[in-house]
């Protein structure tokens, strides 16, 4: 997944390119590097691990890193293991060029037996150092300039790329280019930034140019911005937007971590979702990208929805309310899958694609596959001109703001709450639901941040439990109709920042093979709310216990039966059945944070995970 980032203009690079990978660390921390350049030539400094210990490594040589222009990674591999010699940047047989690349070549095989019978040689083994010879070797070639010789090698790839490319012997030029993977030029007074999202250089510009695939830009001092097209070398118009982002959403504040930071802000980011879109006083819910499409949504066949990890889940929970509520068939896809089994959608289709992040790659991918098979794709992500929000015939944004820690918590709610809002729309539409009902649950929802406020508040129970069970090593998550995604996700959260083994089951499933798990030891969290199949997990809660398994319960306060029965127990505030994952899901939150802190875990940077996926 990587992050890139560059600079070009009058101010001393190391500053900006440091402080910038900092920043883009939520997109991988296997290594980091920085390559600064000037009429003396390059220096170049690379390291595995954090950008703290390029930081550490380059501290003594900081002198010699002057130079107004520059670029960065920080890298979350994918060719060859994370240490020293494949972190990035790589330099090209000859020492003349310095490349970053977050993405994949995979025809790099191919490329590099090419290039080792012409008597390239290679350190690392990424598919990175593939390119920047290939580029090296057609210039050399074809007496090429770098920009000419950078177009022609990337017509050969096949694959995902952002690039960004120094010249040893013209230091005052950065090549870029883009396709698949995300690219930002950011324009000031004189300058240039480049990055893979623009935080990085949000201090300095808030001018900036979304890259396009099939897009590179020649970066040259005191030049305008050379932006072309790769695949024939027609000259583009750049279009630049104004960025509007708060410096304090994308700061820590009081919280020691970002993950907590962002699960205590749900109660307002649902609110941010529900802003101007549930209109309590009327009772109406607007959603332009619905409203405009009405006969699409009216008259669909059926409604895919398509995403990857988290957003997979808040997918699973719309397909229980997008059926419920407007009774169009619903399948839930995984976006690495869809992809690749040549799906049968067509023109009265409806694709839903979701992404916090906008640039999940097979998301895109799967998006791309859906809109050429003649399906309407309506896209639901976070970040605002994000590539899956560009190339969608419609969509939404969740405005739950930057979202730094890798596990996700306040888009899943958001995402959740978009997709209640949607089933709505679409069901009143078609005279599904009943006005009491509408009415009903879109004053239940309106009620539901401040029943995330109570269960983040009364936290003291998760506490007590987390201090039971944080060296345990296996963890069961029981739900069942809408809470079974609910227990999906809160086992992915333990997973992903505890690095505990967790799993997710629909309750009635156990005794088709999962009960074999159960003894003494396996604490089972089970999601059980008085509503829905309550009478149901009661039944399989007995079956667990009658096993001996530890339960943990998620109740409400009403609740006696269950409460008799759990080892532990979590409060939660009563709520309808469909807007109860919005609420059972945060105590799941807390206590994966819980856990992980107890255990000294990274929670912002877990082990081999990167927030942004955009490799496939
Ligand atoms: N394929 C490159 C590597 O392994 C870049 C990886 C990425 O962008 O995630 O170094």
């Amino acid at each position: 997944m990587c992050g890139i980032i560059g600079y070009l203009g009058y101010r001393e690079a190391y500053h900006i390119l440091i402080n910038g990978l900092k920043k883009l660390e939520y997109r991988g921390y296997d290594s980091s590097g920085i390559s600064i350049i000037n009429k003396n030539g390059y220096s170049l400094f690379k390291t595995k691990g954090k950008v703290n210990e390029l930081e550490k490594k380059i501290y003594s040589f900081k002198n010699k890193l002057t130079g107004t222009v520059g670029i960065g990674h920080t890298r979350w591999a994918t060719h060859g293991e994370p240490n020293d010699i494949n972190a990035h940047p790589h330099v090209s047989n000859s020492n003349n060029l310095v490349m970053i690349h977050n993405g994949i070549i995979e025809n790099y095989h191919a490329i590099k037996i090419i290039l080792l019978k012409n008597g390239y040689t290679f350190n690392s083994k990424t598919d990175t150092e593939v390119l920047v010879n290939l580029i090296e070797y057609i210039k050399y070639e074809n007496n090429l300039s770098l920009e000419e010789a950078v177009r022609v090698s990337l017509n050969e790839i096949i694959g995902a790329y952002s690039i960004a490319i120094l010249e040893k012997s013209n230091p005052e030029t950065i090549i870029i280019a883009k396709l698949g993977s995300p690219l930002i030029i950011g324009i000031g007074k004189k300058e240039f930034f480049i990055a893979s999202d623009p935080i990085p250089f949000i201090n300095y510009t808030k001018n900036v140019i979304y890259m396009k695939d099939g897009e590179m830009a020649i970066l040259k001092k005191n030049k305008e911005l050379d932006l072309r097209k790769i695949i024939n070398n027609h000259k583009l118009n750049p279009i630049i937007k104004r960025l509007k982002i708060n410096l304090k959403e994308i700061e820590k504040g009081e919280y020691k971590y970002f993950m907590l930071k962002e699960i205590c802000e749900q109660p307002k980011t649902i609110l941010d979702t529900l802003r101007g879109r549930l209109l309590i006083s009327k009772k109406i819910i607007c959603i332009n990208g619905i409203e405009s499409n009405k006969e699409k949504f009216i008259n669909a066949n059926s409604i895919i929805i398509v995403a990857c990890g988290t957003s997979w889940h808040a997918g699973l929970i719309g397909e229980y309310l997008l059926e419920k509520y407007t009774r169009i068939p619903v399948e839930v896809e995984y976006s690495s899958e869809f992809r690749y089994r040549n799906p049968i959608i067509g023109k009265k289709d409806i694709v839903i694609v979701i992404s916090q992040s906008g640039e999940t790659a097979d998301t895109l991918s799967a998006l791309k596959l859906a809109k050429k098979k003649g399906a309407f794709v309506f896209g639901i992500c976070n970040v605002v001109g994000s590539s899956i929000a560009r190339n969608v015939n419609a969509g939404v944004y969740i405005h739950a703001g930057p979202e730094i820690g890798v596990a996700s918590t306040k888009a899943f709610t958001s995402q959740i709450t978009i997709l209640t809002l949607i089933a709505l729309k679409i069901g009143k539409y078609k005279s599904i639901i009943s006005d009491l009902s509408y009415k009903e649950i879109c004053k239940e929802l309106s009620l539901i941040p401040e029943k995330i406020n109570y269960v983040i508040k009364y936290n003291s129970s998760i506490k007590k439990i987390s201090n039971l069970l944080y060296y345990t090593n296996n963890f069961i998550y029981l739900g069942r109709g809408i809470n079974f995604p609910v227990a999906l996700e809160g086992a992915l959260k333990l997973k992903e920042i505890s690095y505990i083994h967790a799993e997710g089951f629909p309750a009635a499933e156990m005794k088709h093979g999962p009960m074999a798990l159960i003894d003494k030891n396996i604490p089972v969290i089970v999601i059980s709310p008085l509503k829905g199949s309550y009478k149901k997990m009661l039944s399989n809660i007995q079956e667990i216990k009658a096993r001996r398994g530890k339960i943990i319960a998620l109740i409400n306060k009403d609740d006696v039966q269950v409460r008799m029965l759990a080892d532990h127990v979590i409060n939660i505030p009563d709520t309808i059945e469909e807007l109860s994952p919005l609420i059972t899901v945060i105590p799941l939150q807390l206590l994966a944070y819980q856990i992980a802190f107890l255990r000294g875990k990274n929670i912002d940077q877990p082990r081999n995970l990167a927030k942004s996926v955009t490799v496939e």
